[in-house]
């Protein structure tokens, strides 16, 4: 695979010395994807303004992220699940939406009302999805109810969005915010834009009548767990009073391969945050005016959030529970041994003797 290199469009923008690392550990991954196949495709659940929908999630294989090739967020690998090249054409990329159909008609009885699309990068950004395969997109998808597509702020806008609500779709507009604390977002994940460029994008996908779903990443690298759970608190009500921002998907940081967090993790600098610790954003914001749902992706292993081993899929039931009721007394239900160890961290890990606990 060649070298990943920046392009005039990120050159002054996040951290140089972030940027030169996650470039150089990128660039040990020389795996490459086949252009007509889909990265991921599943059926699932899924919980919304409307209520619980049958959801199809497609994850399509593009170019990837153009940030991610100037080196980009330290915790993402997608860039990883790229074609080699850098950038996959309309051809193939309806070719890969075909697959996701044939996908769904084989495995459900009806088809899904809500569709989400993530793209490893935006959706929304003409160089990984040209305007005729957007369009041609949510033609395909017109006699669905909703649909998620996923995009950084700076490529959000009202004519582009136009595409799906004027077909009759209710539509979200995922944005990978991850914080709304600025410093945390430039400085440990590596992300370029500030807040009031998420709440820009909020402005444009509200005059379309489409609303916005926000990523929040609780514990990026760098931040001790106490430290991690105050941001995704404030995070989280910051994301509520924002004007069209109706839901938060917190995710847990997991351990991603060719990433700044697994250099992290495996010289012992990094773990990713207990699973105790959503339980507890998940209950303290629990009265904001917003959708919180979080998916622990990779819970319970080394690499993924965790507790103590013991009680980590009961934990994780007890979240998937409250992502479709938003109930927070489910977590009264969940108890373990454990919690005694994980107050003690929260009470005396800092940014500088992390992590106190593996
Ligand atoms: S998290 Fe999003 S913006 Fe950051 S490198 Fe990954 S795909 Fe790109
Ligand atoms: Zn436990």
């Amino acid at each position: 695979m060649s070298q990943p290199t920046p392009d005039t469009y990120e050159d002054g923008r996040g951290m140089d010395a972030h940027n030169e690392v996650m470039r150089e550990i990128r660039a040990r991954n020389d795996d490459t994807y086949d252009p007509t196949e889909p990265t991921r495709v599943w059926l699932d659940e899924d919980n919304t303004p409307d209520g619980v929908y049958q959801s199809l999630t497609i994850i399509l294989n593009t170019g990837g992220c153009r940030w991610a090739r100037a080196g980009g967020c330290t915790m993402c690998g997608y860039v990883a699940e790229s074609v080699e090249g850098g950038s996959v054409g309309h051809e193939n990329l309806m070719t890969q939406i075909q697959h996701c159909l044939d996908h769904e008609a084989d495995n459900a009885d009806e088809k899904a009302g809500l569709i989400k699309i993530y793209t490893s990068g935006s959706f929304l950004d003409e160089r990984e999805i040209p305007a005729e395969t957007r369009a041609a997109i949510a033609e395909t998808f017109a006699d669905r109810d909703r649909m998620v597509v996923e995009s950084l702020p700076d490529f959000v806008d009202r004519e582009k969005v136009a595409d799906f609500t004027d077909r009759g779709l209710e539509t979200d507009v995922a944005i990978g915010l991850e914080t709304a604390t600025d410093r945390v977002r430039h400085d440990a994940v590596n992300k370029y834009f500030d807040f009031a460029e998420f709440e820009d994008a909020c402005v444009e996908a509200q005059a379309t009548g489409a609303g916005v779903k926000a990523y929040l990443l609780l514990k990026p690298p760098f931040l001790a767990e106490p430290d991690a759970v105050e941001d995704m608190k404030r995070s989280v009500r910051r994301c509520a009073a924002a004007d069209g921002c109706h839901t938060v998907s917190m995710n847990p940081c997991n351990v991603q391969r060719h990433t700044m967090v697994e250099e992290l993790y495996h010289d012992g600098g990094y773990r990713p945050p207990w699973l105790w610790s959503v339980c507890d954003v998940l209950e303290a914001t629990a009265d904001e005016d917003v959708i919180v749902v979080s998916d622990p992706v990779g819970h319970g292993s080394d690499r993924g959030p965790h507790n103590c081993g013991e009680c980590d899929d009961l934990v994780q039931r007890a979240i998937k529970d409250f992502n479709l009721r938003q109930d927070p007394s489910v977590f009264e239900e969940v108890d373990c041994e454990c919690t005694a160890t994980w107050e003690y961290v929260m009470e005396n890990e800092t940014a500088y003797n992390q992590p106190l606990v593996n």
